[in-house]
Parts: structure tokens; sequence; C-alpha cells
């Protein structure tokens, strides 16, 4: 479980990174300005900062130059906008540690932010147990009795989210804003598709659906 402080000013996406980083473990605080993010980093202890560029006071160019300048070997996720490709090189000389470009699925930042925990030694848990099922979140494999089953990106994810809360009924839009993101089709059966994948190659006893609420990962 990692402390991360999230800086962004649209705050539909800071919702939708909070309850997905919440969701896997971590603790989280938003702020939505440069300002107010140079000065939080300072005075509370994270582990990782994910750190939009476009922002109200001063820039994240800006609010990473300042820690930069401290020395604070704070681990930065910048996330940039498509067109914004020159910016993203500018990241890197101001001291970025990776970046993930808008619009993302919550699952490639979560790679990203587990992947820069990872290097700063944390002590995340690597492999999430659930009778007779394993995940194991660095080989990004499952296994059901020891037999080793490969899983798509997406299965994966979807696996994750339910492993992690294990016995949480989880609804179709959570699922769906946490694994596909906040860019989803609304009306999309893509989550029951997946289910069906997962049930396929994990066992059909892997995943309860609740009748009219959702999924969750069988007690
Ligand atoms: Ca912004």
């Amino acid at each position: 479980m990692a402390r991360i402080l999230i800086v962004e000013d649209e705050d539909r996406i800071v919702s939708f990174l909070a309850k997905g980083l919440e969701a896997n473990g971590h603790t989280t605080m938003a702020v939505g300005d440069g300002i107010t993010a140079a000065a939080v980093a300072r005075d509370t202890d994270f582990d990782l900062m994910i750190l939009d560029l476009g922002l109200p006071g001063q820039d994240g160019f800006a609010v990473l130059a300042e820690i930069r300048r401290r020395r604070e070997r704070l681990p930065v996720i910048v996330l940039t906008a498509r067109d914004q490709t020159a910016d993203t090189v500018a990241g890197f000389d101001a001291g970025a540690d990776d970046y993930v470009t808008k619009p993302f699925r919550f699952e490639e930042l979560l790679a990203r932010v587990r992947a820069r925990l990872r290097d700063q030694g944390s002590t995340e848990t690597t492999l999430l147990e659930a009778g007779r099922w394993v995940l194991d979140l660095r080989r990004r494999t499952a296994t059901v009795d020891d037999r080793t089953v490969e899983l798509s990106a997406r299965e994966f994810a979807l696996a994750e989210v339910l492993f992690r809360q294990p016995g949480h009924v989880l609804s179709r839009e959570q699922l769906l804003s946490m694994v596909w993101g906040y860019d989803f089709e609304p009306g999309s059966n893509i989550v029951e598709v997946y289910v069906g994948y997962l049930r396929k190659k994990l066992g059909p006893e892997l995943i309860e659906t609740v009748r009219g609420m959702g999924y969750r990962l069988s007690p």
C-alpha cells in the first residue's frame, strides 16, 4: 500500500484516479493547483505523485522543478494530453519518472504506478490468493491448483480488481471505470464478456454473479 498524491484540476479525473487507486489498496490525497501541490509534497510524506501538467497557479513543470530542487526522491508520473509530445520530453528533462498520455486506461496507469513503487523497493504484495486461485502481480499470470493460466492484459486487470476486494460486490459500473477507464460506453456489456472469459480460463465458480448488483470473488 502506498500514499499517493494526485495533482489534477479536473474533478472527473481526480475521482476516477482516487477510486481506482484506493480499490487497489493505496491511500490518496488530491490537490487541484500547482502551488498547493508543491507545498503539500514538501510537508507530507508520499510514496508517489501523479502530476497533471496543465494546472492553475503554476503548471506541472514548475511543481516538478521545485520538488527536484529540494532533491526529494519522490517518484513522479506525469499526465499529459496526446498533443503534447514535446511537453512529455520536457517532463523527463525536468525530472519526471514516467508519463501517461490522456485519455488513459486505469490499467495502464496502475501498471506504471506499480513499476515506480517497485523501483522504490516498496514492500508491495505481489501474490493475491483466494482459495485455489493465486494471482501473480509480477508475472501477470494466474494459477489454479498450481496450474498456470495466461491472461490477457484486460482479463488480468479485471481479475486483479476482484482479487483485491474478495467477497465485496462490485457493480458493473465500478468494474467498467476501474478496468476500462473513464471513456467507456456506459451501456456496454464488456464486463459480462470478460467475466465470461475469466470463468472459462479459471473455472466457473471463481466469480459469482450477484443478481442486480454486480460481481464478486467467491467467498
Ligand atoms: Ca489540467
